[in-house]
């Protein structure tokens, strides 16, 4: 196991920027995420952390020992690719085995690896079979078996799961989230799913456009995000932002209308252009007769049961509520809702970083 450490690394394709002065410090032991949107460059960092890209600056070590110029095979590192490139010729056991006998390790040491790896993952029942007679979550166990066998200081993921169904990336998510906890080795994880991130995160690196945004535990991005972009990404249901100005009186929406202050925030802030953002999960369906309720126009319902996500609008802006009280509601309704003023954030309208 061992600590990451990246220092102002920077990577160009030509005059394409993909990566900015990226810093950061994995923890011995530690889960880190990174996330973002496609094209952000998440799988260009975690491949220039295996080697397989060259940064064009900047220093990476692992453990004690500067890795710039050494070798992918030989920076004591397994990857897990989102597609899982198994041999299809060889059986389960030998797939997850193949790098040992690439090593000529001994025959006995091998399958004692395999058969340990095996028991992990829940595959003994299936050593020997192939990968087409396999399921697609098992085969995604087969390659993480494979880089398990390894016993490398460093796991790298990039988007394991994507090629999964959602139940059993849901399923996924909580194999490899036991398999840290037992093995508590150092993981790197690329994917551009929140929620991924959010639940499987010892802390979350937010990129966009090759910059990071924001580094902290998954709960810290959500109850404090840096900036709009953090805000708007981590939470799912997204975020609602309405563009205002502050006044004594709270957050002027226009239409001489007013969304109601934080009392946190400090009176400084009166006549500033601003971005108001509430999660949807922080406005409530009012009671009947709450005077201080706004009037809310229905355009749309989504139920799933346990929840509703409601679409409409607010003094003219877009907004989603998300409500595990049934509303009863239908489109072309105008209800009572109450932001959770507390809850609500302020964004600086020109450069959207929390206020
Ligand atoms: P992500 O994993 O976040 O989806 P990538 O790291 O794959 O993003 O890519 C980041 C950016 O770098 C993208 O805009 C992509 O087009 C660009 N890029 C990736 N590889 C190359 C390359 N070999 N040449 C030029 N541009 C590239």
């Amino acid at each position: 196991m061992a600590q990451i450490a990246l220092s102002q690394i920077e990577k160009r394709y030509g005059n394409v920027e993909v990566l900015r002065d990226i810093n950061l410090t994995i923890q011995d032991g530690e889960f880190v995420v990174l996330v973002g949107p496609s094209g952000c460059g998440k799988s260009t960092l975690l491949r220039t952390i295996a080697g397989l890209e060259l940064a064009s600056a900047g220093d990476i070590h692992i453990g004690e020992r500067l890795m710039n110029d050494v070798a992918p095979r030989d920076r004591d590192i397994s990857m897990v690719f989102q597609s899982y490139a198994l041999y299809p010729h060889l059986t389960v056991a030998r797939n997850m085995g193949f790098s040992l006998e690439v090593q000529k390790r001994p025959k006995a040491e091998i399958e004692e690896k395999v058969k340990r790896a095996a028991q992990i993952l829940s595959l003994s029942h299936l050593l020997d079979r192939r990968p087409k007679e396999l399921s697609g979550g098992q085969r995604q166990r087969v390659a993480m078996g494979r880089a398990i066998v390894r016993q490398p200081q460093v796991f790298l993921f990039d988007e394991p799961l994507s090629n999964l169904d959602a139940q059993l990336r849901g399923q996924m998510r909580v194999e490899i989230k036991k398999l840290h906890q037992q093995m508590n080795n150092t993981i790197v994880y690329v994917t551009h799913d929140q929620v991924e991130a959010m639940t499987l995160a010892d802390r979350i690196v937010v990129l966009n456009h090759g910059v990071i945004q924001q580094v902290g535990t998954p709960l810290e991005l959500y109850d404090t995000p840096a900036n709009q972009f953090v805000a708007s990404f981590i939470g799912s249901p997204a975020m609602n932002f309405i563009p205002g100005r502050v006044t004594a009186a709270g957050v002027d929406v226009g239409a001489q209308q007013c969304l109601p202050a934080n009392p946190g925030w400090s009176s400084a802030l009166q006549g500033r252009e601003v971005i108001y953002g509430i999660r949807p999960e922080n406005i409530a369906l009012a009671e009947s007769g709450d005077d201080a309720a706004l009037p809310f126009t229905v355009s749309l319902i989504e139920p799933t049961g346990l929840s509703e996500l409601i679409h409409g609008s607010l003094f003219g802006h877009n907004l989603m509520i998300y409500s595990t009280r049934r509303s009863g509601a239908q489109p072309g309704d105008v209800i009572g809702v109450t932001p959770d003023a507390p809850r609500a954030m302020l964004f600086d309208a020109s450069n959207q970083r929390r206020l």
